[in-house]
């Protein structure tokens, strides 16, 4: 088979390397892929963006299965643009992608279905949204109901940080569209978990619990990014909340998208926070995370390609998946001032040496091979991953590795995976 991923982030890597290892694929591509998948399948010059030269590509070049990484076009429809051509992709339909481009479809969906989630309202108006805020207890959530890179949520400790954000996103357009809209809802405290689900439409399967950090610095400081790093097991998940995450959260979600005719099959990922009353749903993802799969798929035993297969043909029911007993922990490496403004171009060493580790696995993301070798392209640059024993011995042997990466300003966090020992 020829498979196609989408995508040129560290997600993509590791599902080119994991798809890579199924004895039916003969060939591997990638668009448009990044200096890591170039040294296991095919980079194809176009962008996750253009999606008629992908489809256009896919199909001049009989491609078997296309899997889609990333969220934007998922949200622009690219399956739907594949299947009128008779193409095979793995991901969700523009609508049924909507339980992660607006935010406010997710909340209605789970308000119908009396899914547990932070009390919110939606606003269209920033006056109505200005009064509403001045009888809430702070700190509040305010999220731009659309796709904003991740950066449009924002937790606003006073009424003077709410008001701000309100005229930022839906009087001055800071994230465009995606801002004209918002949610405004409670905080919630707890501890976060990341959990994915091959979803094949009526029945789903759940892969292996996974926590990312998302803040720059250590103690969870400063911004957040895309992800600094993840570990799975999930420490603070159990088999009572797997229940309760069935009976609650699962069931109910699948029951509300088939009564507003929206068949999902692809990865469902939602971001769940966990108290002592239970899981309360922060918001679903209609892809695999990033960095979460680069921790997920090292500690999967089985062969990915016939699950996704299984979730596209509604079989996924018949599916058992095998798991490494073994933890792991990824680190990224990110350029010096990511999130915000950062140089590319700077050299990279190190990746044979650290490579050379027991059960490490270097993941690309911002990255590029140049004829003087392999150089810095993006924010997030490397997701190193490690498994071990337990949550402590990946830790160590993930920093090992790391320490044999260099590169300039690079930054990483030193304390991924460490809550995992606080619970
Ligand atoms: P989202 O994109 O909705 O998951 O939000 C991004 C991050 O913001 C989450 O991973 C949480 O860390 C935080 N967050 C979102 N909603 C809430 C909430 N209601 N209470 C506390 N933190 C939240």
């Amino acid at each position: 088979m020829k498979i196609l991923v989408i995508g040129s982030g560290g997600r993509e890597h590791a599902l080119a390397w994991k798809l890579k290892q199924s004895p039916e694929v003969d060939q591997m591509l990638c668009a448009p892929g990044n200096a890591g998948t170039a040294a296991i399948a095919e980079n194809v010059a176009i962008k996750a963006s253009d999606l008629p030269a992908l489809v256009r590509f896919a199909k001049e070049n009989h491609v078997d299965l296309t899997v889609v990484g990333p969220d934007d076009p998922l949200a622009a429809g690219i399956v739907d643009l594949f299947r009128a051509q008779k193409l095979r992709v793995f991901g969700p339909t523009k609508s049924a992608a909507r339980i992660e481009s607006s935010k406010i479809f997710a909340k209605e969906l789970m308000r119908a279905q009396e899914i547990p989630t932070a009390e919110a309202n939606t606003f269209s108006d920033s006056g109505e949204a200005f009064r509403y805020c001045e009888r809430l207890k702070f700190p509040v959530v305010i999220k731009a109901d659309g796709l904003a890179l991740g950066k449009g949520v924002i937790i606003a400790p006073d009424a003077a940080t709410a008001r701000s954000t309100i005229d930022a996103m839906m009087s001055e357009g800071r994230f465009g569209d995606a801002g004209r809209r918002i949610v405004i809802e409670e905080f919630l405290r707890g501890s976060e978990c990341s959990l994915h689900a091959l979803v094949d439409g009526k029945n789903y399967r759940l892969l292996e619990s996974a926590r990312d950090h998302k803040r720059v610095y250590d103690g969870d400081l400063g911004p957040n990014t895309g992800g600094m790093g993840a570990f799975s097991p999930a420490n603070n998940w159990s088999a009572e909340l797997e229940d309760q995450f069935d009976k609650k959260i699962m069931r109910p979600l699948l029951r509300g998208l088939h009564k507003e005719g929206i068949t999902f099959r692809g990865l469902l990922y939602p971001g769940l926070m966990i108290s002592a009353d239970g899981a309360r749903v922060l918001e679903f993802n209609c892809r695999f995370g990033d960095p979460e799969t680069q921790v997920i798929l090292p500690r999967m035993k089985s062969n990915l390609l016939p699950l996704l297969e299984a979730t596209i043909n509604g079989k996924i029911d018949n599916c058992a998946i095998e798991w490494d007993e073994r933890a792991a922990v990824t680190v990224v490496l990110a350029s010096g001032g990511y999130p915000d403004k950062y140089e590319t171009g700077k050299a990279i060493s190190g990746l044979d040496e650290a490579e050379k580790l027991d059960d490490v696995h270097i993941f690309h993301a911002g990255t590029q091979r140049t004829n003087g070798g392999i150089v810095t392209s993006g924010g997030r640059v490397l997701a190193v991953t490690a498994l071990g024993s337990t949550i402590e011995a990946a830790r160590a042997r993930v920093y090992e590795a790391v320490s044999r990466i260099h590169f300039e300003n690079c930054h990483y966090r030193r304390d991924i995976a460490l809550t995992a020992r606080h619970g």
